[in-house]
C-alpha cells in the first residue's frame, strides 16, 4: 500500500470468531476483491458463544448448532483461512504476522479480533472438576462434568455465572453462587432489578453468598473439593465453576508498537496506528460522543465493529467514521429474558417504567446526571425497543408517565 488512503491488497484478520467473521464478511459485501486471511487460535470454523452457557451447555443444542457460517458460505467468502495455529507476534515494520507454527504471514492492513479469555484463579488451571466457560471445549467439559449432577460452586455473579447456575439447577445439580457484589448480576443490573433476580435464582433453589470473593479453591490430590471465601469460610463442591470476568487477548502485540491497555486502545474509527484496526472484546475504542475510552464485551458489538472496521479500512484512515452504537446484550435464565440496552454502569438512577420486579416483567430506565444511559427490560421484548432511541440520544430520564 503507496499512500495512506489506498485501499489495501492484502487484509488479514486476526481472531476467527464473531468480530472476525464480520470484518472478512463486511470486506467482501462492500466489494473488496482482495487477499483475505482469516487466522484463528482455535481449530475450529467460527462459532457463537453465547449458546455456550445456555443452549449448549444444557444439552438442548449440540456443537454443530454453533457454528456461525456453513462450509459453502465461507468458501463464498473466497478467504485463505488458517486455523488451528495461533498469532504469536506482529512485526508492524515489516508488515508481518507470526504464527505458532514458524509461518508469517505478511498484510497491508491488520484487524485484531482476538478476544478475550477466561480469567482463572491462579493454581487451578490442572485441578480436576474446576472450570472456565470461554470455549467450546470448555463448555463440553463442564457439561460432562454436570451430568453426574454434583453440587457446583460458582464463583462469580456476571452474566456467565448466573446462566450456568440456572442450566445447573435445570439439570438437577446442587448449586451455590458466590458473587462480591450485594445481589447477582449486580454490576449490570443495580440492587433492585438484582434483588429479583436473587430471589428467582432462590425459588429454584439455587443458595446465593453475596458481598464475598472465592479466595481459593480445596483440593485433595489434583481434584477439587471446595471453595475458601475471603471472608474464611467453606464451601464444599464436586465441580467449581470460575466466572471472574475475561481478559483482552493482546499478548501476542507485545513489542509490536500497537498501544495495549485495556484491550487493543484504537481511536474513535477503530484505528490504531501503523495499518492495525481493532474489532469486538479485544477491542477499546475512544468513543466519540462521550469521549470515554470504551471496550465492550457483548455479541452484537462484535458483530457490528467488524462490519464498521472493514467500511473504514476500505475508507481509509482518513475517511474513516466514528464508531457508534447503542451497547445490546441479553442474558436467558430460567424463563427470564433480560436485554440491556445502553450502559448501567455508573448509573445514579433507576425507574421503573413499565411492569414490575413482582410481575417479572418490565422495563427500568438507568440514569446518569438526569439522563437516560441504559434501558432493562426483563421478559418485555417488544416494548423495550421502544426505548432504545432515548439511550441512544442520552434523553433526559422520563417518569412514567412521561414515557
Ligand atoms: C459463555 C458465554 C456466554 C455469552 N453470552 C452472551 C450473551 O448472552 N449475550 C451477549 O451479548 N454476549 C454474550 N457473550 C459474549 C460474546 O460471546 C462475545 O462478546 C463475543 O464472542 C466477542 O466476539 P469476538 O470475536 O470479539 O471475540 P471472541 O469470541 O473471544 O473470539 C476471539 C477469537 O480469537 C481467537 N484468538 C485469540 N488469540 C488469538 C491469536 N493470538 N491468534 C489467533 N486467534 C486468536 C480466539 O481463540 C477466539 O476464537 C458470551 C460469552 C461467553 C463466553
Amino acid at each position: 500500500m503507496s499512500a495512506a488512503n489506498a485501499v489495501p491488497s492484502r487484509i488479514v484478520v486476526v481472531g476467527a470468531s464473531a468480530a472476525g467473521l464480520s470484518t472478512v464478511e463486511g470486506l467482501r459485501r462492500e466489494g473488496y476483491t482482495g487477499s483475505v486471511t482469516l487466522i484463528g487460535g482455535e481449530e475450529h470454523l467460527p462459532y457463537d458463544r453465547p449458546p455456550l452457557s445456555k443452549q449448549l451447555l444444557s444439552g438442548e443444542w449440540d456443537t454443530d448448532r454453533l457454528r456461525l457460517r456453513g462450509e459453502e458460505d465461507l468458501a463464498a467468502l473466497d478467504l485463505r483461512l488458517r486455523l488451528g495455529s495461533p498469532a504469536v507476534a506482529l512485526d508492524t515494520r515489516a508488515r508481518e504476522v507470526a504464527l505458532a507454527d514458524g509461518s508469517r504471514v505478511g498484510y497491508d492492513a491488520l484487524v485484531v479480533a482476538t478476544g478475550t479469555r477466561a480469567r482463572r484463579l491462579p493454581g487451578t488451571a490442572s485441578v480436576r472438576g474446576v472450570h472456565v466457560l470461554r470455549t467450546l471445549e470448555d463448555a463440553l467439559a463442564l457439561r460432562a462434568d454436570l451430568a453426574a449432577r454434583p453440587h457446583l460452586v460458582v464463583a462469580g455473579g456476571g452474566f456467565v455465572g448466573a446462566e450456568a447456575a440456572a442450566v445447573a439447577r435445570g439439570l438437577g445439580c446442587q448449586v451455590t453462587l458466590v458473587t462480591d457484589t450485594s445481589q447477582p448480576m449486580g454490576d449490570a443490573l443495580g440492587d433492585e432489578l438484582g434483588a429479583m433476580l436473587r430471589d428467582v435464582h432462590h425459588e429454584h433453589g439455587v443458595r446465593i453468598e453475596t458481598g464475598v470473593l472465592v479466595d481459593r479453591i480445596r483440593t485433595a490430590g489434583e481434584r477439587a473439593t471446595g471453595v475458601r471465601l475471603a471472608d474464611g469460610h467453606t464451601l464444599d463442591a464436586d465441580v467449581v465453576l470460575v466466572g471472574i470476568g475475561a481478559q483482552p487477548n493482546t499478548e501476542w502485540l507485545a513489542g509490536s508498537g500497537v498501544p495495549v491497555g485495556n484491550g487493543v486502545e484504537c481511536d474513535a474509527t477503530l484505528y490504531a496506528g501503523s495499518g492495525v484496526w481493532a474489532a469486538g472484546d479485544v477491542a477499546c475504542w475512544l468513543h466519540a460522543r462521550t469521549g470515554e475510552p470504551w471496550r465492550i464485551e457483548h455479541r452484537t458489538n462484535a458483530a457490528e465493529q467488524g462490519l464498521a472496521v472493514a467500511r473504514n479500512i476500505l475508507a481509509g484512515p482518513q475517511g474513516a467514521a466514528p464508531f457508534d452504537s447503542v451497547p445490546y446484550v441479553w442474558s436467558d435464565q430460567y424463563d427470564l429474558k433480560i436485554q440491556i440496552y445502553g450502559r448501567t454502569r455508573g448509573a445514579d438512577e433507576v425507574r421503573i417504567v413499565e411492569g414490575s420486579t413482582a410481575e417479572r416483567k418490565l422495563v427500568a430506565l438507568y440514569g446518569k446526571n438526569g439522563r437516560t444511559c441504559a434501558a432493562v427490560g426483563i421478559n418485555m421484548v417488544r416494548a423495550l425497543r421502544g426505548y432504545r432511541t432515548q439511550v441512544a440520544a442520552a434523553a433526559p430520564l422520563l417518569t412514567r408517565s412521561a414515557a
